[in-house]
């Protein structure tokens, strides 16, 4: 089934090596979240030269692209993230063979990205939404303890206005529709110490972490509310062999793709800290991330934004995509009832690893899923 029009199929073709020269050019901008600036830069000058005039960089460092906004219009935002896992500062050197590009960070999230701005342009300079106004955009902090600062900058500045989120991230297998919330803690026990010898016998602060850790293993997740899990993910502390250890701490995450799961493990590992506490140890818990799980967004605006990416994707790729929950940008429109889906554009693997690649024939193919769901939803 052709979705698309004989232009854009024409357009998709003649710009595939462009896109692929693109994707290299954004590769080799390093991007950590929170420290997206010269990636930000780059896209903000480049949606300006691709038509989107009134392109800006928000205070969260989103490049914003408005194209045909007005105040009495409901919006539609097409997104993808510039942030990568990845810390290093040291641009990298994307390495192309005849079927590969492997690059830290080339199919999560910038290859997708890429296929999103050069599919803009074609939207920006043939086509008119009908009935909305549409911001694309390359948003930051979608990873990690970038805690979904650029979405949730974004839902802030123009929340009750927007009828629909679609953030391209991942591979072409999966449309992420739900979303699976999380807290996420440092949690530190402290002691007063000494030595092992000569002060033993007082409290250790590795043993209580220990005792800690043993007590929220022993929660039992609730089998009737959504997918819930639970993680020690590091832990550190002590001095020395011979010390009595002053200070241990850990990282600890719960999830669920349930709100109630989500408050279960919430209302469950409140209690075990308090009891910590009420035994007089000295426990100190920090929130370092939240995610949101999903509101109640309308089913068939969910249901139209699911098919419409399923048969784009299909029409181009022979791939129909599955639906399922994940931790994305759509965490925050979903958690306010807005609703979003999280479809991907390209084929590869090893996301969040350095042997990340992506398959270079997939590129058209998600180029063309991509045009093809843009031209659908601003109709
Ligand atoms: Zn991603």
């Amino acid at each position: 089934m052709e979705l698309l029009s004989s232009k854009a199929l024409e357009y998709a073709e003649a710009s595939a090596g462009e896109l692929e020269q693109l994707l290299l050019t954004l590769c080799r901008i390093p991007a950590p979240s929170h420290k997206e600036d010269e990636r930000a830069k780059f896209c903000r000058d480049w949606f300006i030269a691709a038509g989107g005039k009134d392109t800006y960089i928000d205070a969260a460092k989103n490049v914003v692209c408005p194209w045909h906004l007005s105040e009495d219009k409901p919006i539609i935002v097409f997104m993808a993230h510039t942030d990568t896992v990845f810390p290093d500062l040291t641009p990298f050197e994307p390495v192309v063979t005849d079927e590969r590009i492997s690059c830290p960070g080339v199919g999560d999230d910038t290859a997708n990205l890429a296929a999103l701005m050069v599919a803009s342009r074609y939207m920006m300079q043939h086509e008119l939404p009908i009935g909305c106004g549409v911001l694309f955009v390359a948003n930051s902090c979608e990873e990690g303890l970038g805690n979904l600062k650029g979405s949730r900058q974004l839902m802030k500045d123009y929340g009750s206005r927007i009828r629909a989120v679609v953030s391209f991230d991942g591979y072409l297998e999966g449309i992420t529709h739900q979303a699976v919330g999380s807290h996420r803690y440092r949690i530190e026990v402290r002691t007063e110490g000494g030595h092992s010898y000569a002060n033993f016998g007082r409290p250790n602060a590795i043993h209580l972490l220990s005792n800690l850790i043993g007590t929220l293993y022993d929660i039992k997740v609730p089998d009737n509310m959504g997918y819930t899990t639970y993680n020690v993910g590091c832990i550190e502390g002590g001095t020395s062999v011979n010390t009595i250890a002053q200070n241990a701490s850990m990282l600890y995450e719960y999830r669920s793709d349930d709100r109630a799961g989500l408050g279960f493990m919430h209302q469950a590992f409140e209690q075990v800290i308090d009891d910590f506490r009420s035994k007089g140890i000295d426990v100190r818990v920090e929130m370092i991330g939240e995610r949101p799980c999903s509101g109640s967004p309308d089913a068939g605006m969910m249901r139209w934004l699911e098919n419409t990416a399923q048969q784009a994707v299909k029409a181009y790729t022979g791939i129909l995509p599955g639906l399922g929950s994940g931790s994305t940008d759509c965490n925050i429109p979903l958690s306010m009832d807005i609703p979003a889906i999280c479809p991907g554009l390209i084929s590869g693997g090893g996301a969040h690893t350095r042997e990340e690649y992506i398959l270079r024939k997939s590129l058209l193919p998600g180029l063309k899923a991509c045009l093809a769901m843009l031209s659908a939803y601003v109709k």
